[in-house]
């Protein structure tokens, strides 16, 4: 028999302003196929970017579908962000976690402050993603050139906000090099296997 102790999955929870890279350390860590790791697509009123697909980045609904799973008691956490709300399918992650697979959430930091309060244990892990300073976080932002100058300073406004809630997680990671980022993560979360 192969070795399936069935040990529960970890719940990684990762969060920091929009725009402090989150995204690419995802898809970083998905690469590696050892931390066994299960991405958690989120459900989100906002309009789909170029290239993304619904399914993979996230389920793109309408505000009646999106209200009707808050309704239904469908999702684990959500929130509203610059005008448009998020929030992660709960079935699917406690599925997931059951079948041993560590299950990996990209959430802003309201939807953490949720999760934290309902699930709790050793298995599972905040990180705060923070950039390396909040003029870097605005480069980035605008460096990115899919938003609009308005949703822009709103996002920016709200990254301050959200710095402050840092200390509540278990880790901060800064996010000033990629690869070296991306490392400390992987080191963390092999550190709770
Ligand atoms: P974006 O529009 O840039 O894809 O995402 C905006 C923000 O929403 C990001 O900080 C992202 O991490 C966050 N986000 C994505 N999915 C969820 C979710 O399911 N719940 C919550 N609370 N935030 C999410």
């Amino acid at each position: 028999m192969e070795n399936k102790s069935k040990k529960r999955g970890l719940l990684i929870i990762m969060s920091g302003p929009s725009g402090v890279g989150k995204g690419t350390i995802r898809e970083e860590l998905m690469k590696d196929k050892s931390l066994n790791l299960f991405y958690s697509v989120s459900m989100t009123t906002r309009n789909k970017r170029p290239g993304e697909v619904d399914g993979r980045e996230y389920y793109f609904v309408t505000r009646e579908e999106f209200d009707k799973n808050i309704e239904t008691g469908n999702l684990l956490e959500w929130a509203e962000f610059v005008g448009n709300r998020y929030g992660t399918p709960k079935d699917k992650v406690e599925a997931t976690r059951d079948e041993g697979k560590n299950v990996l959430l990209e959430i802003e930091v309201n939807g953490t402050s949720q999760v934290l309060e309902k699930v709790h244990g050793d298995d599972v892990i905040s990180i705060f993603i923070a950039p390396p300073s909040i003029e870097e976080l605005e480069r980035r932002i605008r460096g990115r050139g899919t938003e609009s100058d308005e949703v822009v300073k709103g996002r920016l406004a709200k990254a301050a906000g959200e710095l402050k809630l840092k200390d509540q997680y278990r880790y901060v990671v800064v996010n000033d090099d990629l690869l070296r980022a991306v490392d400390e993560i992987r080191d963390i979360i092999v550190s709770k296997f």
